[in-house]
């Protein structure tokens, strides 16, 4: 790419430039139909076929104009990643040329193959028609790269009998159930206006960036995202001076066009600076819509990687690239807006706000505490059990922080001690007392995997690799479920004030097992938590089982977001995937340890065996127990090494020959093949330490994580 003079942009101009958003749409739609796909938008109705033809061709003929040949409509199936399927606009005509066309059809419908994408047993092979239907709540946009530019349509992606392939169309049906529930507790609070409630989600992105050069001597980095290998550098993160330190030109680099790309697709990029462990960042774009900020997510992390590439640099998004220095993960801001602009977990400046904002603070903290487990399965991800409880952010215990002020306000409700009174006409229920919380009143914890920061809650559980649509999914189903018991009661009860106050005691009484403010990371918070009963549910394996509990299941369906089958089908996907990653992670190991560690050790061993004989040849007395002790310790490790590289040879291999139950498979990948590869490791880093660096056939950490 050309070196652009970034003097020279225009933020205003560019921001949103490759969007088709609602300014574009004002103007290059019929004032008619802009109203009616507003309308379409705003209160999620079903979009019209005419109204669609018409907004297709506005969109053809403005991306036609930006030089894009192809649209697609663009998905998120069960690979975690986007794809998409590029049809051109061309349409030959009878006289031999061709014209450009886009139908509303092809707008809102799309038929691409799906039998390629995981479906976990939903879609026989033989049925493999899928369907992409347009989310008109999130824009269209173009995608510029080197084959030219494309018009992306965001989609949801199904299968012929309507079942969801994706993550995107339970997001949504998500969306929808929260918004049904929490209007229903704001008619209920006299609000009589508000139409819809959205979630909102601000995710913050850490990621890696290293040298391709050095990326593309690693076979692991290449085929699995993080190194299998590789001794401790002598200097790691202990010093702490990567965190916000100014940027290395190279990176600044990157970040100042990555922010310029984002900001033409719209993505709202804000912050950006460097993060604990060394070659580690991060970018915080500003909270959108749930949907859209899944999204935009996505397109983050494919232009994170694209970008880098430009740079000579290699980005890496999986949870822990490097053994010994803190890994990546998202921290997943999550909010409840409604139409109008009101955050509903913005504490009030009123006691009857406060009290409001206090309903949907606790159902909040009983849905985290009712289920836990279902949302620690929401962020597993292989990746992620090398964090997760793993010596670093955040621990595998899921667990709320409210801060002192409103852990007080809350006890004192357990305690029977807010006053009531009413005044004047409106309702006023008993949380009088309630100070009026100044904003930031909370006190920062690093450590919580669940945090309530002043007026959301930040899930800093969720993988960096991994699409935010599933924990955004499940937070809001079962906040969905919270509300919609607290609803039932309240549209039942005879004296409204007396019955809010009821069921927030109940549930500070039942929940606040949940609730933890003090450091999350000590030991002794993994002893308190067992006495207080909650799950330490430590890897994905032992995680995924929640999915298909039945309670789990039941407020799935309740609330239109799965089907039965549908989860039955995501449980084997994980599963799958699981095993699938290690399996693609031990052979890995295997072929490096066969074809460069083992031979680099040979060769030295060779070397220092060359040695002692031709000192010993010149037939002068010199002191060889030097050569002699190396090679006797590099070929006691190297047999080793040698004997666990057959060991997980053997244990691949059975692995291979298991069918049947995946969960019993995955357990066996988790207990046999994950430990082997341990173990394994073990004597390759030792070898790494004892090995002349001029043999040894792997960029080391210290090269990779200090040489930008
Ligand atoms: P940090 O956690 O590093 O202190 P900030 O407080 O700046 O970061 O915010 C982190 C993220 O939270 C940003 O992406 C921001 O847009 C997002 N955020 C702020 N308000 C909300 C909200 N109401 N709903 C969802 N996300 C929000
Ligand atoms: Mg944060």
């Amino acid at each position: 790419m050309d070196k652009k003079d970034f003097g020279e942009i225009n933020l205003s101009n560019i921001y949103g430039s490759n969007v088709f958003n609602d300014a574009l749409m004002r103007e290059r739609l019929p004032k008619a139909t802009y109203k009616a796909l507003k309308k379409t938008i705003d209160e999620g109705l079903p979009l019209d076929p005419a109204v669609a033809e018409v907004v297709a061709n506005a969109m053809k003929d403005w991306a036609i104009e930006r030089g894009a040949t192809h649209f697609t409509h663009w998905f998120q199936p069960m690979t975690g990643i986007t794809a998409e399927k590029h049809d051109s606009f061309i349409s030959p005509t009878s006289d031999g040329k061709v014209i450009m066309e886009f139908s509303g059809k092809e707008l809102i419908k799309g038929e691409p193959d799906a039998s390629s994408f995981p479906s976990g047993g939903l879609r026989a092979t033989f049925e493999a028609r899928g369907y992409t239907a347009w989310d008109c709540t999130s824009p269209a946009f173009l995608k510029e790269d080197v084959a030219g530019v494309t018009l992306c349509i965001p989609t949801a992606f199904c299968s012929y009998t309507g079942e969801a392939l994706d993550k995107k169309t339970p997001l949504l049906r998500s969306m929808e159930a929260l918004s049904k529930q929490a209007v229903r507790v704001l008619r209920l609070f006299g609000n009589t206006t508000v139409k819809k409630v959205t979630t909102t989600v601000g995710p913050e992105q850490e990621y890696f960036l290293i040298d391709k050069e050095l990326y593309d001597m690693r076979k692991d980095l290449i085929y699995t995202g993080r190194t299998l290998f590789g001794a401790k550098p002598p200097k790691g993160q202990e010093l702490e001076d990567h965190y916000f330190v100014s940027l290395k030109e190279r990176i600044s680099a990157f970040m100042k066009e990555l922010d310029i790309e984002l900001w033409k697709l719209g993505v709202s990029a804000k912050t950006k600076h460097n993060e604990v462990a060394p070659a580690q960042h991060e970018l915080a774009p500003i909270f959108d819509s749930a949907n859209i900020a899944t999204d935009h997510n996505q397109l983050t992390m494919e232009t994170m990687k694209k970008l880098a590439n430009r740079h000579g640099l290699v980005c890496l998004l999986h949870e822990k690239p490097f053994a010994g220095v803190n890994g990546s993960g998202k921290h997943n801001n999550w909010s409840m807006s409604t139409n109008d602009g009101q955050n509903l977990l913005d504490p009030g400046r009123t006691p009857h706000e406060n009290a409001q904002f206090l309903v949907f603070l606790c159902a909040v903290i009983k849905a985290v505490d009712e289920y836990a487990d279902l949302l620690r399965a929401s962020i597993a991800v292989p990746g992620n059990d090398h964090r997760l409880g793993a010596n670093e952010a955040p621990p595998a215990i899921v667990s709320v922080f409210l801060g002192d002020q409103l852990t007080d306000i809350l006890e004192q409700l357990d305690n029977g001690g807010l006053k009531r009174s009413k005044q004047g006409g409106i309702l006023q229920i008993g949380v009088s007392t309630l100070p009026a919380l100044p904003k930031d009143s909370t006190d920062r914890n690093r450590t919580s995997p669940f945090a309530f920061t002043g007026n959301k809650f930040e899930f800093r559980m969720v993988g960096s690799s991994a699409s935010i649509a599933s924990p955004n999914f499940t937070l809001n189903t079962i906040v969905a479920e919270e509300l919609c018991q607290i609803a039932d009661r309240l549209e039942k009860a005879r004296d409204f004030d007396k019955e809010v106050e009821k069921i927030l005691k109940e549930i500070v009484k039942e929940h606040k097992r949940i609730i933890f403010n003090g450091n999350n990371y000590s030991e002794e918070w993994v002893a308190e938590a067992e006495s207080r009963g909650l799950p330490n549910i430590r890897s994905t394996v032992e995680a995924i089982p929640a999915l298909i509990a039945e309670k789990n299941v039941k407020v799935m369906e309740k609330h239109g977001v799965f089907s039965r089958s549908e989860i039955e089908s995501r449980y084997e996907i994980y599963l799958e995937n699981y095993i699938k990653t290690i399996n693609i992670e031990a052979l890995t190991m295997l072929e490096m340890a066969r074809r460069q560690i083992l031979p680099a050790a040979v060769k030295y061993a060779a070397l220092l065996a060359d040695s002692i004989n031709s000192v010993k040849a010149t037939g002068v007395n010199a002191d060889i127990t030097a050569q002699a002790e190396l090679l006797k310790q590099v070929s006691a490790v190297a047999a080793s090494f040698k004997s666990k590289t057959d060991e997980l040879g053997e244990l691949v291999e059975k692995a291979g020959g298991m069918h049947g139950d995946s969960y019993k498979l995955a357990q066996y990948y988790k207990e046999k093949v994950f430990a082997g590869m341990a173990a394994l490791r073990e004597d390759g880093d030792t070898l790494e330490t004892l090995v002349d660096e001029d043999l040894w056939p792997l960029p080391t950490y210290g090269d990779m994580l200090f040489n930008i």
